[in-house]
């Protein structure tokens, strides 16, 4: 069979390529000059199946897709506390290059806009790391997220580096503010450095994908940036990505989102998938147009929304039977299904509303597809509370889907590989 995802994606393309509304970006020159009717998407899912189509070898600048990325090297180089203490995390509602600074510490409202986004740029790296080194980390890190080699495109840097005045005077606001300690002209630099490395639809996708898989390359296997960041980043994304148009987009596509004024864009739907457009003419925001009608497409089509959440599909609780008669008796609960806090929950609502009327009691997980933490903590405390209410019980887990089953305080849980076992072990044969 061939797969029918190549061909909804060609399909996608065709349906937005008649689209010449917008306009490139005329602030640096060699954007401005792009080819304007360069369209192209690629998606990559979380274990590493690239589908693309359209003008997928065609290279461009990443411009401020590479923002929330570098945020996230900034966050697993210096921590938490030393980048939200510099940088915020509130919607400016305001233009991609606007001064906008809390009023209180002069700190850039978040690092999806320019501001944040240089102060970002100089938290990346060691303490002791010079203007190259952070430039270089940068390179390798964004690199790690593509998962192949990247290069600077010098013509694109300097002809943004020579019309860059409006971000030189908000690196000297930064560094007036006592955000930044280097000289703003050289923080302007290695920020603009950043926003000119080269990258294909492809690229933004494994890019998208790596957010995606919590901070593990899906195609290269490597862990670029640990999951808490992930996590922090794709929120900024969500909330500020799209910048004044931010709310308008979480709430039509729901997918965290960054433009940039290349044209390109990427989406990154956790657990699912990486997506990425490329189209150059801009609305008025600066976010690609046919990138966005696409990404509006792929919502209403394949269910992206973020806030659309599908219904549990299966009971959390499959069956409860009992086996055996009288002292022999036991409880079998067998649990089905993706157990995070509401799965589990029903678990103990079933426990509470149908108290056991058995000693022994088995806990069925072998139908589970996966265990949240939350789910995880809340079968282990009913397995204490079981037990300190007289019963024995056996966790039903050959896979050994539930990991370290310690119930503490008094619990204690068998694990058997299946309901025989527990007759076995009792001497009890039915
Ligand atoms: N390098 C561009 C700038 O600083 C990035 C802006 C963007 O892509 N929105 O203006």
């Amino acid at each position: 069979m061939r797969s029918p995802i190549p061909d909804y994606l060609a399909s996608a393309l065709s349906s937005v390529e008649a689209d010449h509304s917008g306009a490139t970006a005329d602030y640096i020159p060699e954007l401005r000059d792009a080819d304007p009717d360069r369209l192209a998407v690629a998606v990559c899912t979380e274990d590493g199946q690239m589908y693309s189509q359209g003008d997928c070898e065609v290279e461009f600048s990443i411009q401020s897709i590479s923002k929330p990325l570098v945020y996230a090297l900034a966050l697993a180089d210096r921590g938490f506390d030393e980048v939200l203490g510099k940088v915020g995390v509130e919607p400016s509602g305001d233009a991609f290059n606007e001064m906008s600074f809390d009023t209180e510490f002069g700190r850039p409202l978040n690092p999806m806009i320019n501001a944040g986004a240089i102060a970002t740029h100089s938290l990346v790296g060691r303490h002791d790391a010079t203007a190259e080194q952070q430039v270089e980390r940068i390179v390798d890190g964004l690199s790690a997220f593509a998962g192949r080699r990247l290069e600077v495109d010098e013509s694109v840097f300097e002809s943004e580096i020579s019309t860059s005045f409006r971000n030189r005077a908000l690196a000297n606001m930064l560094r007036a503010n006592g955000t930044i300690h280097d000289d703003p002209l050289i923080a302007v630099a290695g920020y603009t450095r950043q926003c000119s490395l080269l990258v294909t639809v492809e690229d933004l996708a494994r890019m998208a994908a790596t957010l995606s898989n919590r901070g593990v390359n899906p195609v290269t296997g490597a862990p670029v940036v640990p999951a808490a960041v992930v996590r922090q980043t794709l929120s900024v994304m969500a909330t500020c990505g799209m910048y004044d148009g931010a709310g308008d987009w979480m709430t039509r596509v729901g997918v965290p989102a960054k433009s940039g004024v290349a044209g390109g864009m990427i989406g990154a739907l956790p657990g699912q998938a990486g997506i990425a457009t490329f189209s150059p003419r801009l609305d008025k925001h600066g976010n690609s147009v046919r990138g966005a009608e696409l990404f509006q497409r792929f919502t209403s089509e394949m269910g992206m929304h973020l806030m659309d959440v599908a219904p549990p599909g299966l009971a959390a609780v499959r069956g409860r039977r009992i086996v055996g008669e009288g002292d022999e008796a036991i409880t079998i609960v067998s649990l089905q299904g993706n157990l995070a806090f509401a799965g589990a929950e029903r678990f103990l609502r079933n426990l509470v509303e149908e108290p056991l009327t058995t000693k022994r009691v088995g806990i069925g997980i072998v139908r589970v597809g996966s265990i949240a933490d939350v789910g995880r903590r809340m079968i282990l405390e009913a397995i204490r509370r079981l037990t300190l209410d007289g019963h024995d019980v056996y966790l039903i887990d050959a896979d050994g889907l539930l990991p370290d089953p310690d119930p503490g305080h008094g619990g204690r849980v068998t694990i058997v590989n299946a309901p025989g076992d527990i007759l076995r072990i009792n001497g009890l044969d039915l």
